[in-house]
């Protein structure tokens, strides 16, 4: 059967954390292909410097240029905030016959309970968590046990997770430091070009 990975984040900007573990799940789930779907109004999170669609689509682009993963603008197009549940349905619908998985890193798996219609994702996909601190592993482990209880399909990777954020990417262009060991060169160029995220 074929496997689609969904890699769906904020990606404000995309950064080497997001890569990292996308690398890893790849190798393990033997997927077909690897989705990076930026949202486009993240539906958990208050952000105060959220650049705008376009330029957060464009840097998953330009991070992906070389490599296997593909980007999409399906969130982005659908408009209004971006329920995991309604992009796994579509997904779906436009692939019958695939195995969905959905890749999300500790602090958003630790939230799934209170996402939009999380039965309806544990039911679309199966869900793979990777660490995000240095305790994290056992806290995926309990909250699986949790969501598995509810029908969910989970697969917890304990990967050495990169200590990088978008916040802390966000943090040093505005401060004026290096971003160079945090995003990839194009990725970089492109935030520098635009002047995006120097000011809150
Ligand atoms: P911000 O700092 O703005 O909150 P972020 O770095 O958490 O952003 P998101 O785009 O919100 O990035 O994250 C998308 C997904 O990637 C989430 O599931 C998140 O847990 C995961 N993720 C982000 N960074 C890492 C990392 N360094 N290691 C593992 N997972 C990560």
């Amino acid at each position: 059967m074929n496997r689609i990975a969904i890699f769906g984040g904020t990606f404000n900007p995309i950064h080497n954390g997001h890569l990292h573990i996308a690398q890893q799940f790849e190798k393990q789930l033997h997927v077909q292909r690897l989705l990076f779907i930026p949202t486009f109004v993240p539906p958990h999170k208050q952000i105060s410097d959220l650049a705008p669609a376009e330029d957060r689509l464009e840097m998953c682009r330009l991070a992906c240029l070389g490599t296997s993963y593909e980007v999409s603008d399906l969130e982005i197009r659908r408009g209004g905030p971006s329920y995991t549940a309604e992009t796994l349905a579509e997904l779906k619908q436009n692939n019958p016959g695939t195995e969905l998985y959905f890749i999300t890193g500790e602090d958003m798996f630790l939230t799934l309970e209170q996402w939009y219609q999380p039965e309806l994702i544990y039911s679309l996909a199966t869900i793979c968590a990777a660490p995000r601190s240095t305790d994290g592993v056992d806290k995926l482990h309990a909250y699986a046990k949790r969501l598995a209880a509810h029908g969910a399909r989970v697969i917890l990777q304990n990967i050495d997770y990169l200590p990088v954020s978008s916040t802390m990417v966000r943090d040093a262009v505005r401060q004026g430091r290096s971003i160079d060991a945090l995003v990839p060169p194009r990725v970089a160029h492109y935030i520098q070009e635009n002047g995006l995220y120097q000011r809150n």
